[in-house]
C-alpha cells in the first residue's frame, strides 16, 4: 500500500481548513534543504502566525512602556495591554476571574513557583507528591526539589501497556498523605490524555491539591479550569502559537491567596521597610520585576488567533489527521508508534528498527521535515517501554495530510536504503 491509496484523507473538518491557518504562518512557507519546510516538532514550539508577530512588533514599535508604574499615557496603554492579555488567558482557561491568572516564563516556571511556594508551606516529611509516570522533567524535577527540602516522597502514577493512566494504581495510591497530584492534561510524548477531572475528584476526597500541567493540552482541546476543578493550571505561550518565554499559571483565588510570594523584588510589594514589606494582592504579588509584556501581547494575539478558528472544528480534524498519520505510518515496515491510549493528542512517537532516532531525525531533515529525537524531557515514559530515545512527529493544526504522506515516503526511503 502506498500512501496515496489511503481513503478519508482530511482535508477539511467542519468549517476548518488548514490551509486557513498556513495563510497566517509565514514560516511555513520557507524551505530547508531546498525543499518546502514540513514542521512536525509541534511538541517543541509551535510556529507562530503574522499576527502574532505584528503584534509584538507593533507593540515595540509605538507602544513600549514598564507597567504599574510611571503617570504616563504610555504607562497607562502597556498596563491596559498587559491586563488585557490577563483577562484573555482568564477567559481562554475559563478561569473565574484574571486575577486567578499569573504570568510566568513558561510552564517550567509556573510549576516551579507552586513547589516552591505551595509546596514549601504545604509539604512536610511523610507526605505524599502523586506524579505521573508520563509527566515531563519539569512536573517531576520541582517536585524532587521541594520533598528533598520537606522530606516529602514522590510516588510515581504507573501506567498502562497503551501509555494510558492506570487508573485502579491511582485509586490504590491514593491516601490522606497524599497532599498533590501533578499530572499532565497530555502527555508529549504518549499523547495521552489522562481523565483529569476524574483524577481530581479523587484527588480531593483526600483533601490534596491538583496541579495540571497544561503545555501540550491547550492547542489542542479548549480547556476550563472550572469543569476540571483543577487547584492549578500551567501552560506554555509558545507551544500555542505565541512568543517564547511567556506562559501562565492559574490557580484558585482560595490557594493562591494562602501562598506566599515565592520571589522577591519590584512590582509584587505593596510597602517596603527595613523591619519588614507587605505584598501586593495576588497575582501580582506572584510576579516579581517587570514581565514579559511584549510577550503577554504576543499571547493575547495568540489566543484571538486560534480561538478565531472554531476549537471543536480544529480538534476534530487534528483527530482525523492524527488518524490518517497513525494509518500512513503502519505502511512503513519496522515502525512502531508508542503509546495508543484512547483520545490521544497528535502526537507520534515512533522508533523505526535498524536506525537510530537520532539518525531518522537528520534523514527526514535532509527532505526539509522537521521531527524530534531524543529522550523528549520524559525519560520515565520511554523506560516504559525499554527505551533511552525515539523520534517524535507531532501534528499542529496547520499540517497537512500531504505534509504526512512526505513524512511516511520519507521514511519508506530511509527503510529501503537501510536494506
Ligand atoms: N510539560 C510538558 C508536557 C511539555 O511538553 C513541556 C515542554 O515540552 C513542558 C512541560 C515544559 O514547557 P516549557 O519548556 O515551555 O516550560
Amino acid at each position: 500500500m502506498t500512501t496515496a491509496d489511503l481513503d478519508a484523507r482530511p482535508r477539511t473538518a467542519g468549517a476548518f481548513s488548514p490551509e486557513d491557518a498556513r495563510r497566517d504562518v509565514p514560516v511555513l512557507h520557507r524551505t530547508v534543504n531546498g525543499r518546502p519546510l514540513v514542521w512536525l516538532d509541534n511538541g517543541a514550539t509551535t510556529q507562530k502566525p503574522r499576527q502574532v508577530i505584528e503584534a509584538l512588533a507593533a507593540y515595540y514599535a509605538g507602544a513600549n512602556s514598564n507597567i504599574h508604574r510611571g503617570a504616563h499615557t504610555m504607562a497607562r496603554e502597556a498596563t491596559e495591554a498587559y491586563e488585557a492579555g490577563r483577562a484573555a488567558v482568564a477567559r481562554f482557561l475559563g478561569a473565574p476571574s484574571p486575577e486567578t491568572v499569573c504570568f510566568v516564563r513558561g510552564t517550567t516556571e509556573a510549576i516551579n513557583l507552586v513547589a516552591q511556594s505551595w509546596g514549601r508551606a504545604n509539604l512536610g516529611p511523610g507526605d505524599e507528591i502523586l506524579v505521573g509516570a508520563l509527566e515531563h522533567h519539569s512536573n517531576i524535577v520541582p517536585w524532587q526539589l521541594v520533598a528533598r527540602e520537606t522530606r516529602a516522597r514522590l510516588v510515581p502514577v504507573p501506567l498502562l501497556a497503551d501509555g494510558s493512566i492506570d487508573r485502579r494504581a491511582f485509586e490504590g495510591l491514593l491516601s490522606y498523605r497524599t497532599r498533590l497530584v501533578a499530572i499532565s492534561h497530555a502527555s508529549n510524548t504518549l499523547g495521552t490524555v489522562p481523565p483529569v477531572r476524574e483524577m481530581t475528584a479523587l484527588a480531593h476526597r483526600y483533601g490534596a491539591r491538583v496541579l495540571v500541567d497544561g503545555a501540550q493540552a491547550v492547542a489542542h482541546f479548549p480547556v476550563d479550569v472550572g469543569e476540571l476543578d483543577a487547584d492549578f493550571y500551567a501552560f506554555s505561550g509558545h507551544k500555542l502559537y505565541g512568543p517564547t518565554g511567556i506562559g501562565a499559571l492559574y490557580g484558585k483565588p482560595e490557594v493562591l491567596a494562602a501562598m506566599p510570594p515565592w520571589q522577591g523584588g519590584g512590582n509584587m510589594i505593596e510597602q517596603v521597610d527595613f523591619t519588614g514589606s507587605s505584598y501586593a494582592p495576588v497575582p501580582h504579588c506572584f510576579e516579581a520585576g517587570t514581565g514579559n509584556i511584549a510577550g503577554v501581547v504576543g499571547l493575547h494575539a495568540a489566543i484571538d488567533w486560534l480561538t478565531s478558528f472554531g476549537r471543536a472544528e480544529v480538534a476534530a480534524y487534528e483527530e482525523s489527521l492524527l488518524e490518517y498519520a497513525q494509518q500512513a505510518l503502519a505502511s512503513v515496515p519496522g515502525l512502531e508508534v508508542l503509546g495508543s491510549a484512547p483520545g490521544k493528542i497528535a502526537v507520534l512517537t515512533f522508533t523505526l528498527a535498524g536506525s537510530d532516532p537520532g539518525e531518522v531525525a537528520q534523514w527526514l531533515d535532509r527532505d526539509g521535515i522537521a521531527i524530534r529525537a531524543g529522550h523528549h524531557c520524559a525519560q520515565p515514559s520511554l523506560r516504559h517501554y525499554g527505551l533511552d530515545s525515539a523520534a517524535r512527529a507531532s501534528l499542529a493544526l496547520y499540517n497537512t495530510p500531504e505534509e504526512v504522506d512526505r513524512l511516511t515516503d520519507s521514511l519508506l526511503r530511509l527503510r529501503r536504503s537501510a536494506g
